[in-house]
């Protein structure tokens, strides 16, 4: 069975996570990158799982726009930005005109990518949740239960945290970053804190002290919950019932271990159904948004129709690594056979699994793809005058990505163009090769079917005694210059006669 049916069924089993609420979340501290794709993919398809069985499901994406910022993403004008170091995302301005901060800007940008692949979850805004109430009680309760959350971090860590250290993080009322302040004290209603000037080394806090309110409000948001305590009070604010995130969070003492400590021991609230995700690396890198290293997830769009990009990541199991390598030259025209055997499991009742791979890998409706492999049409997109093929065969929507695919990531011998002038090549052409291009040349007044005409090609050939190779590398390197190239009638037949002619006539 496919892992995420499974994955549903064990849900729906236990009877513990109604309402069957799923949530993935992020910082928009930069540009996103692909593997932050993995989890909205996961988690969309845990939801659409729940759905198929009839589960009443809700998915959510929350977007925490009022984290600080630790780092400038290099693509950034460092001297305009350094400023707003240690301060929320939602306070600092886009990078753009046409959003209204910086983590909107980043955000949208993601969002725009996962909603063409599919992925439709609600929006969350952390300071939306924090400044609509939401937060507040969970607030007061993490506070009042200081000396506990104290514990768990003895308990997970065996940190001593001292006596006047509180879990909250207020956005300071002179300076407004949040990254240098500290809360010493906690009397039900205000909490005292410091913006302490070296709090952080990449950073300046202003030095002052005082007493505020940790409550946000319609006004305003005053702060936050430290980040590892914030995520289990994020889902007893939404009631969020499914949630999982990668690896690194889920491993033994990592960040979910912290927040399901807290869930027992703090707030009361039953932990999320967790699936833990393994890496999507990209030509064996893992990347990282605020440095803006990698591909990016909108670069995906740009190189993968929205349905193989979710099949690069459905048909891997939710515990394997992925390691898409664009840049290996087999790595794309694979993903689209792949995509095209699965598609024929699906609309011939072959294989379930591959089936339901292929349903899950849609957008919308399902449709069926061409039945022409991605190779030939890489080749096809090389040649002038196959528009009408490409159209005909249903072709326009891949031709895009394999003109992309050759551009960026075919190998020198995958690339061809038809040279303008007689190469230098043919110089090396030998006497029987000549006469079998003027032999071609001569039947190309007649009418010809690529098929037939394919056949004829290599019969001429073998008149003259020459091998299959030295029949087609005659024809390659008149009119491409090297010694092999698509299908040579389809090569022909696609260019204009005259010139074909002219060309085999010249040698
Ligand atoms: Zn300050």
């Amino acid at each position: 069975m496919f892992w995420a049916d499974q994955v549903a069924d064990e849900i729906l089993k236990s009877k513990r996570y109604i309402p069957y609420w799923v949530d993935d979340m992020k910082t928009p501290s930069g540009r996103v990158h692909v593997g932050a794709l993995r989890g909205v993919v996961v988690h969309d398809l845990v939801f659409k799982a729940l759905k198929n069985k009839g589960a009443n499901a809700k998915f959510t994406y929350v977007f925490e726009n009022h984290d600080p910022m630790d780092d400038i993403p290099s693509y950034l004008p460092r001297g305009k930005y350094e400023k707003y170091l240690g301060m929320p995302l939602f306070k600092i301005p886009s990078p753009e005109p046409g959003f209204s901060d910086f983590a909107s800007y980043h955000a949208l940008e993601f969002k725009n990518v996962f909603n063409a692949m599919g992925c439709e979850p609600e929006i969350i805004w952390t300071k939306d949740l924090y400044t609509g109430g939401k937060m507040n009680p969970i607030i007061k309760e993490v506070l009042d239960k200081a000396d506990k959350v104290r514990q768990v971090y003895k308990t997970l860590y065996d940190k001593d945290l001292p006596k006047n250290w509180y879990p909250f993080q207020l956005y300071c009322p002179n300076c407004g970053k949040v990254s240098t302040t500290i809360v010493t004290d906690w009397d039900g209603e205000k909490v005292a804190y410091e913006c302490q000037v070296d709090k952080v080394k990449w950073t300046k806090g202003c030095g002052s002290k005082g007493e505020a309110s940790p409550f946000s409000s319609k006004e305003g948001m005053t702060g936050k919950l430290p980040w590892k305590v914030e995520w289990p009070a994020k889902w007893k604010a939404i009631g969020i019932t499914v949630e999982g995130a990668g690896k690194d969070h889920m491993s033994s003492g990592g960040s979910h271990d912290f927040a399901k400590l807290i869930c027992e021991n703090v707030i009361d609230y039953p932990v999320p159904y967790p699936i833990t995700y393994e890496w999507l690396l990209v030509g064996g890198k893992k990347m990282s948004s605020s440095r803006g290293v990698g591909t990016s997830a909108k670069e995906m769009l740009q190189i993968l129709p929205p349905q193989l990009n979710r099949f690069l990541m459905v048909r891997i199991k939710v515990n394997q690594q992925i390691n898409f390598d664009p840049s290996d030259p087999q790595t794309i025209p694979a993903l689209f056979d792949d995509y095209q055997r699965c598609a024929q499991a699906y609309f011939n009742h072959g294989d379930k699994d591959q089936a339901r791979i292929f349903e899950l890998s849609q957008v919308g409706k399902a449709e069926k793809p061409p039945y022409v492999r991605f190779s030939v049409l890489a080749q096809w997109v090389q040649m002038p005058n196959m528009e009408e093929e490409i159209i005909k065969n249903g072709l326009t929507d891949w031709a895009g990505y394999a003109r992309v695919w050759v551009e960026r990531f075919a190998p020198e011998k995958d690339k061809f163009s038809i040279q303008k002038d007689l190469p230098e090549t043919t110089k090396k052409l030998s006497a029987a090769q000549k006469k079998l291009l003027y032999k071609i040349a001569a039947e190309l007044n007649k009418k010809w079917v690529a098929e037939e005409f394919q056949t004829r090609i290599y019969d001429l050939g073998k008149e003259l005694e020459l091998s299959g190779n030295d029949t087609f590398a005659a024809i390659y390197l008149s009119l491409l210059g090297k010694n092999h190239g698509p299908k040579a009638a389809w090569l022909i037949l696609s260019l204009d006669r005259k010139f074909v002619k002219e060309r085999f006539n010249a040698v």
